[in-house]
């Protein structure tokens, strides 16, 4: 079963009708891929706020209610997302972390994933859905709901992919790739079309907002998993992207640009 998972970040749903645009681009690339995971973080500043929101009853909230305050902005942009979709005529359904069978520990906002038994993403893909899954969450063995820790989102839709067997990672972002510096602040930050695992790992760990999560780039090491970055924004237009990958340039290309 060849998979394509997508993972669109908070920036990319800063508003209800950015779930429009993006049910858009993910339709688009539905022509090449029969089969397709989207993985999705909570809109704009939203796990923001509910952090806040908690410490408005208690500057140290237990950490077991954080994770179920948190884990719902997710829910909020995973089903928006499949209702998009369903509004344009795509078949779709939402799971949380835990229906997507995202095992983790036990730790409480820092929760490592353990393993995932995608049972019901893999059934629903083979009924023609398009999956939509919250990232940044998952449950424990004691049936707890977790999150993984700020960022943990992007880890969310590698593991994913690692336990879908597929090919690579599609994140979507609001800047073309990755650069050097961040580029909108430096106008004369360097573009990578393709790095490393390790180059990119040293350009993220230096930068103060990282364009991936550092756990999802060993994740990905871990498993020869290709990345790639691109912007959602005049998704039809771009050109450019940047490949992450252990692969020689050649093969990775030749496979990514085969399907834009
Ligand atoms: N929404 C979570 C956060 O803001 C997870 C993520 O964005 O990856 O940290
Ligand atoms: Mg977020």
């Amino acid at each position: 079963m060849s998979v394509l998972i997508m993972k669109f970040g908070g920036a990319s749903v800063n508003g209800a009708k950015s779930f429009l645009k993006i049910a858009e681009i993910i339709i688009e690339r539905s022509k090449e891929f029969k089969k397709i995971v989207v993985v999705i973080s909570a809109m704009g500043k939203t796990t923001n706020k509910l952090l806040k929101l908690a410490r408005t009853i208690d500057d140290n909230p237990p950490k077991r209610e954080q994770d179920m305050l948190i884990s719902v902005g997710e829910r909020i942009s995973m089903s928006l997302l499949s209702m998009a979709l369903q509004k344009k005529g795509k078949k779709s359904i939402s799971f949380t972390g835990s229906q997507s069978g995202i095992i983790t520990s036990s730790n409480h906002l820092d929760a490592k994933i353990i393993d995932i038994r995608p049972k019901r993403i893999v059934k629903a893909l083979e009924d023609d859905n398009i999956v939509i899954v919250a990232g940044f969450q998952g449950v424990s063995e004691q049936k707890e709901i977790t999150t993984l820790g700020r960022g943990g989102s992007d880890t969310s839709a590698v593991a994913i992919a690692v336990a879908l067997r597929a090919d690579f990672v599609e994140f979507y972002k609001d800047v073309a790739g990755i650069y050097d510096l961040d580029p909108k602040k430096n106008k004369n930050a360097k573009f990578f079309q393709k790095l490393s695992f390790e180059k990119a790992l040293k350009i993220i760990q230096k930068s103060s907002h990282p364009v991936l999560h550092p756990r999802c780039i060993k994740l990905a090491l871990d498993n020869n998993l290709s990345l790639t970055v691109k912007s959602f924004k005049n998704f039809k237009k771009q050109k450019k992207f940047t490949i992450i990958s252990k692969k020689t340039f050649k093969k990775v290309v030749k496979n990514v640009y085969e399907l834009i």
